[in-house]
């Protein structure tokens, strides 16, 4: 067993590419020292397969919301619908993953509408939200620039950080936390490697986002919750620290994030 404590603060785990060893995924967690996870929702029909799997494995807390690529989906129910899910388990730590994707899809309309009435309902919830933001930045600082000003912008958390040191800062500014995922472990990703350096410590986060965006040595496997480890590696050379610092540091953001203390 490793003394090391990591939460991954980002993962989906119950697509096919889990099913069949699902059991031994666990275990392996358990065995690098992952003590808790946050299993994000693309979509409420996912809700109750992911409730199951919070039930199943005490570790699992999780989300419920809708992705932006997802935002065609959105409902005038949907925002009672997420109400109602996150009201009714106490382990739903997060309204998300939500936001905006303007890199796979420019319909901004269609996923403002979406995004908006999930902003409102964390806040009114006060529950932290989990911000998939891609090629959108600009937009979603606005937006939330805008809430900040009347009072109602939610917390939150940027998640798969891939963004640029200046736009780190007005998100950090609004009192966001960064997270970062594998992608901090590839060459070549220099501006991702200067935030890393410089996000302070008691603002990021770390995530696998399983069963995308596996680290090094793993790239182009399936991710999975163990491998969350290396990230925090990663950012421990990188920090020029040590792994027991990253551990602790975004163990204990993640604990303030999401509050599993208050809600387990
Ligand atoms: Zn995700």
């Amino acid at each position: 067993m490793s003394d090391v404590e990591l939460i991954d603060s980002h993962c989906h785990l119950i697509f096919e590419n889990f099913e069949k060893d699902l059991e031994e995924v666990v275990l392996r967690l358990r065995s690098r020292g992952v003590k808790k996870l946050v299993h994000a929702c693309c979509e409420p029909r996912e809700i109750p397969k992911i409730k199951k799997l919070s039930r199943e494995f005490n570790e699992i807390f999780y989300s419920v919301g809708l992705h932006p690529l997802e935002s065609k989906k959105w409902e005038p129910s949907s925002k009672s619908l997420l109400k109602s899910a996150a009201l009714d388990d106490r382990k739903v730590v997060a309204i998300g993953e939500l936001g905006l994707d303007f890199f796979k899809s420019e319909d901004k309309t269609l996923q403002i509408n979406a995004l908006i009435p999930q902003m409102e309902l964390a806040f009114e919830l006060e529950l932290p939200v989990i911000i998939h933001c891609r090629d959108a930045a600009n937009e979603m600082i606005k937006l939330c620039n805008d809430l900040a000003k009347k009072g109602t912008c939610p917390r939150g958390v940027l998640h798969c950080w891939t963004g640029t040191p200046e736009e780190m800062k007005q998100f950090l500014d609004l009192g966001f936390y960064i997270s970062f995922s594998g992608i901090v472990t590839f060459p070549k990703v220099h501006h991702i490697h200067k935030c890393a350096k410089i996000v302070p410590h008691d603002k990021y986060l770390i995530e696998t986002d399983s069963p995308f965006l596996a680290p090094v040595p793993h790239r182009g496997k399936r991710n999975e919750p163990a491998f969350v480890e290396n990230v925090a590696n990663y950012l421990a050379d990188l920090r020029s620290t040590e792994l027991i610092t990253i551990a602790k540091e975004s163990s204990k953001n993640a604990e303030d994030l999401f509050k599993f203390d208050l809600l387990s």
